[in-house]
């Protein structure tokens, strides 16, 4: 089969790290006898070079028109960058913010995976650990706290502010659909994470969650409130396989799921919306202090793109040895320079890229 999938290159190590990416879905296409058309999208600080926008409509048409997007990061050195002095609406950043809100992507997944090659930068206890966990964190994106209305007003002399949590049922039931299905391909649990014993909106989720839940009944779900999400994931990484929950909750949870492996830079990340539709991307920023020096990481747009074969075109089979290879490739002991240690082969962004791809 043939797919149309974008590139958006980005800015700093984007590039070197979306290039290799691209090598290891060149030898998935090889060796399963798929075709992936690529279209290079513009986005950030290179669409601003071009166009002078950060994110042009006919750059968003392209997008809409793909069947994925892969990209790598976006943005600049943020004080000495030239982008930086523009009007904020007209940054990299604000690209980055059309071109998810312009694609209707809602929903967020973040996996936290440990690697037993890289448990030494985890920062939990052995016995906590075991033999690691896997989990992914699914965000609600476009609703709720950041969405709500907003206001700063005086009463009676005092200087007050407000902001609105709010939610749709239909909201609601497109993400718990997602996190449902996506728990379909892993190991069949939905811990859906709300704060039930006091917000209303979040009793709202967990009714409709609840009602989701009847359409899949392979999978076990459970309902935990926040607070207590929070202290679980450092107690017991394990118990969890997807996390379903807000969008306040879902940043913090992910970002806490993400630091309790140890190595956000090798961690990748989803934006999708219903369908198969998704914008896959790695976790970590575009570094430009390390960029064009070939030693950036380019793991986690590699397990970006490992993602975008899963979700986005069904090939689990592709997915695994991607991810597979990963795994062997730490196993047999290369090293970017940001996950290096003691007795390891330090390899450069292109090498690590090449010894992937020949595992596949
Ligand atoms: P960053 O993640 O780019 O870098 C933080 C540190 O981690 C740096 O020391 C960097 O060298 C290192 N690092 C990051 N990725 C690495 C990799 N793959 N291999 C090796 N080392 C890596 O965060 P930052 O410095 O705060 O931000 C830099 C720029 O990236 C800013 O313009 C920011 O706005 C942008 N940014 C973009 C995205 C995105 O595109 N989604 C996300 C976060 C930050």
């Amino acid at each position: 089969m043939s797919y149309k999938v974008g590139v958006i290159r980005g800015d700093g190590i984007g590039p070197e790290i979306v290039a290799e990416a691209l090598k290891v879905l060149d030898k998935v296409a090889e060796k399963y006898n798929e075709k992936f058309d690529y279209t290079d999208i513009l986005l950030g600080g290179a669409s601003i070079d071009a166009t002078g926008k950060p994110l042009t409509e006919e750059a968003l048409e392209t997008a809409k028109s793909c069947d994925a997007v892969l990209m790598g990061s976006i943005g600049g050195n943020t004080t000495t960058s030239p982008w930086y002095k523009l009007p904020a609406n007209l940054r990299p950043e604000a690209g980055l913010l059309a071109i998810r809100k312009g694609l209707g992507l809602f929903a967020n997944m973040r996996p936290a995976y440990l690697y037993e090659e890289l448990k030494d930068a985890c920062p939990l206890r052995e016995d906590i650990i075991g033999d690691g966990f896997d989990l992914v964190v699914m965000r609600e994106l476009t609703g709720g706290l950041y969405f709500g209305e907003r206001k700063t007003f005086e009463e009676d002399g005092v200087t007050k502010a407000v902001d609105t949590l709010t939610y749709s049922e239909e909201e609601i039931r497109r993400i718990a659909v997602r996190g449902f299905d996506i728990a379909m391909k892993r190991r069949k649990k939905v811990t859906s994470v709300d704060k039930a014993n006091v917000l209303d909106s979040s009793r709202l989720w967990r009714k409709v969650v609840n009602e989701v839940a009847q359409d899949y009944p392979e999978v076990e779900l459970e309902h935990m409130l926040v607070d207590n999400c929070a202290m679980q994931l450092v107690r017991d990484p394990k118990q969890f396989d997807v996390i379903l929950t807000e969008n306040m909750f879902g940043d913090i949870l992910s970002d806490e799921a993400s630091m309790v492996t140890g190595s956000i830079g090798m961690l990748s990340s989803a934006s999708l919306k219903e369908g198969s539709f998704g914008l896959y991307e790695p976790s970590h920023g575009s570094a430009p202090d390390i960029a064009g020096q070939n030693i950036a990481n380019p793991i986690a747009t590699i397990l970006s793109a490992s993602m975008l074969l899963r979700y986005s075109f069904n090939m689990d089979e592709a997915a695994d040895a991607v991810d597979h290879a990963v795994k062997q490739v730490l196993k047999d002991g290369y090293r970017t320079v940001d996950i290096m240690s003691e007795g390891m082969t330090k390899v450069g962004c292109k090498e690590m890229g090449t010894l992937i791809a020949e595992r596949i």
